[in-house]
């Protein structure tokens, strides 16, 4: 379980977040949406304990990220918006190494490794050097390396930004998967359909601050709009910055 109260942050004279509150449950996929410049970024950021908010708490499993950063990264997945792999190495060893990092060590190591890179087709790419991998295979790699671990909570930072075809099916089964096994699915967009098709429950930004949360479905209720798209429109008042 995911929780944001009140979480304030400024760059200079810039409030990126403004008492920003919300929450994500086990069990569900929840997608943070706003326009460019909304948060979004800052909001996760915080959530990984890679900033500090200069009010309020992020919470992971009621974990503090603010001041438990190490024991709240065991409890997440983190799958970033870019990802840079090693070429000398095989996609088994970026994932091994990752587990390592998460305190693995032995037969438990080798049985989530086998268990991930079986989980994500992944047998046949596990002993090749990520040279010349197609974006496909390394976003694979990346994913395998966010989930390892078996964590409860994922969170993704853009996840389809730049992806293909067959690697956004992919991502989007797998968000599935982990959604019915009861783990809690965090990722920020800015594309509508992404959200309205993958989300039981919409965060929806601006400004560092929420003006709506619920599901794609309830919010097309609350504003008479028919598409998603043309209610998102209505609730953030304006039509910028958004990518259909
Ligand atoms: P989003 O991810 O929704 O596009 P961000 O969290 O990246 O939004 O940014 C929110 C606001 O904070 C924007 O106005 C952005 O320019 C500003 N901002 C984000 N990071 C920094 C930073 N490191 N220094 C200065 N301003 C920043």
């Amino acid at each position: 379980m995911i929780e944001v109260n009140n979480l304030h942050k400024s760059y200079n004279d810039v409030k990126a977040l403004n008492g920003l509150s919300f929450g994500a449950k086990d069990g569900e996929i929840t997608g943070l949406l706003g326009p460019n410049g909304a948060g979004k970024t800052t909001c996760l950021r915080s959530l990984y304990g890679l900033i500090k908010p200069d009010q309020g708490e992020a919470l992971i499993d009621q974990v503090s990220a603010t001041t438990d950063p190490i024991n709240v990264r065991r409890g997440i997945g983190i799958f970033p918006d870019k990802f840079g792999l090693y070429e000398r190495m095989t996609a088994r060893e970026h994932v091994q190494y990752i587990a390592e990092l998460h305190g693995e060590r032995g037969d438990s190591l080798e049985r989530k490794v086998n268990q991930v890179l079986q989980d994500l087709g992944m047998e046949d790419l596990a002993d090749r050097k990520t040279k010349g991998f197609s974006q496909g295979q390394r976003m694979k790699v990346a994913l395998a390396q966010a989930i390892v671990h078996q964590p409860k909570n994922l969170i993704l930072d853009e996840p389809s930004r730049g992806l293909d075809v067959m690697s956004t099916r992919i991502l989007r089964e797998l968000m599935f998967k982990l959604r019915d096994q009861g783990r809690c699915i965090l990722f920020s967009s800015h594309v509508m359909q992404e959200v309205a098709t993958l989300c039981d429950r919409v965060v929806i930004m601006v400004k560092g601050q929420v003006v709506a949360n619920d599901s794609p479905q309830a919010l097309c209720e609350l504003t008479g709009k028919a598409s998603f798209e043309d209610a998102f429109v209505e609730l953030i008042g304006t039509d910028e910055g958004i990518v259909a």
